[in-house]
């Protein structure tokens, strides 16, 4: 078997997601025989580090010991049994855990497959929620610019990409959207907490005339990874709270891509302080390692659920593979780790290095902006660095240094002419400041004329 043989094999059978599969008549793709920390290997004996986590889930790389072995523990005991009227040690445990490490508050955890079907999950139970509190007028959700909260409609409905979103438009709910605290729009002189606060006023006039007919405003907090990595301060987060509260609409943190360690905290919104009413996590809640999600809410949202049957408040939403154990012990392993390890100080050294390797890139000449939150470095590459217009995106240029990246052994994939570092937290100072080389030489191929 090598990279040719498997790959025409695929090419005849697999659809494979966010491609145009035509691109493949030109680009070959990698098939991945194995991985281990943060490099993957190709069938051809080619070994790429994993600058990306594989879409932002590995946390702690491939085939990690600890995690296999919790789950091989748990395959020889259950692999899967039905959560509804039955229950298991690893669903419990993790609950258990959850519970203690989201903010203050949050106490009940709730269970699905995806990162999408989380977002579903809170957005069904905050509309049911109000429902039950006999307030059933409320159907709409707030959310922000250049937002992403998934793929199904629910979670399109409420994002803002207009790549993902704009085809499926006749399809979706309307949601309101309000202009994102981006801090990439920042004036001259303007810090990231005055932009934050500057553009809390939309979000306010937002909530003064829908609050009424609102269930919730959902957000990613800090990082808008899927929208460019743009990132915002967590002031935001802290006057959204206390809005929120004051005009009884419901919060939701979609800490999917931001949770566990990814912000420089174990969840981003201890940077602002607060406890959203619902937590959505998914992605690195198994340290990459199996589909599962989780939305953590409070005990008010769960009380207003808690009645007799015939009253018909319950939440009747399930999916076949809700809390799936070999997927909780994942989560579990994962847990242990940032346990016994400290995770969150040794990230901080990692994400001063990331800083300090891309630094150089400031001063590029196609270079508008190179900005980070914790373990999460972007640089936004522009036709104009005066101006920061962006180049067309029908030249794909980020394209270019996904290719180049390839080439020199390294898993880059740029979001349009933003290319990030997201790796997992078991790189080494020394492969970060090598991703940052690649990136550079990269964008210098990109940006040639
Ligand atoms: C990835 C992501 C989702 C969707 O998760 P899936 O598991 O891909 O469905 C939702 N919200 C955010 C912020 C994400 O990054």
């Amino acid at each position: 078997m090598n990279n040719d043989h498997l790959t025409r094999r695929d090419l005849s059978v697999v659809w494979h997601p966010c491609t145009q599969m035509k691109d493949h008549e030109y680009l070959p793709m990698t098939p991945i025989r194995r991985g281990e920390g943060v490099w993957l290997e190709d069938y051809d004996g080619n070994r790429y580090i994993d600058a990306v986590s594989s879409w932002w889930v590995n946390l702690f790389g491939h085939a990690n010991p600890q995690i296999n072995q919790a789950i091989r523990d748990q395959l020889d005991q259950l692999e899967h049994v039905i959560l509804a009227g039955f229950t298991h040690e690893p669903v419990v445990r993790l609950s258990e855990r959850l519970v203690q490490i989201t903010p203050p508050g949050l106490t009940r955890c709730f269970y699905a497959d995806s990162g999408s079907a989380a977002v579903e999950v809170a957005l069904k139970m905050s509309f049911h929620y109000w429902r039950n509190r006999g307030q059933g007028e409320r159907t709409r959700f707030i959310c922000l610019s250049n937002s992403y909260h998934g793929e199904t409609l629910g979670a399109l409905s409420v994002g803002d990409v207009a790549l993902y979103k704009e085809t499926y438009r006749p399809l979706l709910m309307q949601s309101i959207t309000v202009q994102a605290p981006d801090c990439y729009h920042r004036e001259s002189g303007e810090s990231c907490e005055q932009v934050a606060e500057r553009q809390f006023a939309h979000m306010e006039r937002a909530l003064a005339d829908h609050a009424h007919e609102t269930c919730a405003v959902i957000v990613e907090p800090l990082v808008q990874c899927a929208g460019h990595m743009r990132m915002y301060h967590p002031r935001y987060l802290t006057l959204l709270r206390e809005a929120c509260d004051r005009h009884g609409v419901h919060l939701i943190a979609d800490e999917i891509a931001v949770g566990f360690g990814r912000t420089g905290t174990l969840f981003a919104c201890e940077q602002a302080g607060i406890t959203p009413d619902f937590m959505c996590l998914s992605k690195g809640l198994t340290g990459g390692y199996l589909p599962l999600s989780a939305v953590v809410t409070t005990d008010d949202v769960y009380q207003a659920f808690y009645d007799e049957y015939e009253k018909l408040n319950a939440f009747l939403h399930s999916h076949s593979y809700t809390g799936n154990p070999l997927a909780c012990a994942a989560a579990l392993g994962t847990l242990d780790i940032f346990e016994q390890e400290d995770v969150i100080g040794r990230n901080r050294r990692l994400a001063d290095v990331m800083g300090e390797a891309l630094e150089p890139l400031r001063a590029h000449p196609h270079v508008a902006e190179v900005r980070q939150t914790g373990m999460i470095a972007a640089v936004e590459m522009v036709k104009d660095k005066a101006s920061r217009e962006p180049y067309p995106w029908q030249e794909r240029r980020g394209l270019r240094i996904y290719q180049h990246a390839l080439k020199r052994g390294a898993l880059l994939r740029p979001l349009g002419n933003v290319s990030y570092l997201m790796p997992p937290y078991v790189i080494t100072e020394e492969q970060i400041r090598f991703l940052a080389r690649v990136m550079e030489e990269g964008i210098d191929l990109a940006t040639a004329p």
